[in-house]
């Protein structure tokens, strides 16, 4: 279902421009739950994210990556999950631009290597211009770089886990051997809540 949002964009204050895109579905493990996007016409800015039926509270899900088939296991991200590899110390926290989405582990790995790689870019860029002080770093991020390949190709099992953790508890790591907890108030505190909602809960999009 599509509509127009009669509310400026939040990126470029535009008027009239913002589209609401809600779908309901069913995912397993997420459960009944409506998906929303909305887009910006004019600037191109998108924000998704997946509201459960029911409220869940503050969740984490934490997957020990030991065999092939945790690689798949499906991962939801709403755009307020912080996703850890905790034995790595890498965290990726949602930020004011982000967006939700369905992947899966390898996939939210390779992503992580994505973030690796520009990182590993920007700072190349700084040693051609004359800072040298960042080899060091590089080296780091070569480290990290290697272990998430071998780990996103199923040739590092065993030894890392990947962390999902959302104030609104729109996030899931599905699978059996995931092991879910609540989050405490301290622990949320800690968090980045992501993006401020643009429509707040999912009753006033039916
Ligand atoms: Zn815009």
């Amino acid at each position: 279902m599509e509509s127009d949002v009669d509310l400026p964009c939040p990126t470029c204050q535009s008027e009239g421009c913002l589209k609401l895109l809600s779908m309901s579905s069913e995912i397993p493990y997420f459960g009944e739950h409506t998906q929303i996007t909305i887009s910006c016409e004019k600037c191109g800015m998108r924000q998704t994210d997946f509201i459960p039926s029911e409220e869940r509270g503050a969740l984490s899900f934490t997957l020990s990556i030991e065999k092939d088939e945790h690689l798949q296991a499906r991962v939801v991200r709403g755009s307020s999950g912080t996703l850890r590899i905790p034995e790595l110390d890498l965290e990726v926290s949602p930020g004011t631009q982000s967006t939700g989405y369905v992947s899966n582990v390898e996939g939210v790995i390779n992503r992580f290597i994505d973030i690796i790689r520009m990182m590993m870019r920007q700072i190349r860029a700084d040693i051609e211009n004359g800072e040298i002080e960042n080899k060091e770093n590089l080296e780091k991020l070569f480290q990290l770089e290697m272990a998430l390949t071998a780990l996103a190709k199923g040739e590092l099992l065993g030894d890392l886990s990947l962390e999902i953790l959302d104030p609104k508890g729109h996030s899931i790591i599905g699978h059996d051997d995931a092991v879910k907890k609540e989050l405490t108030a301290e622990e949320v505190a800690l968090l980045d809540p992501g993006p401020a909602p643009i429509i707040m809960g999912s009753e006033d999009v039916e």
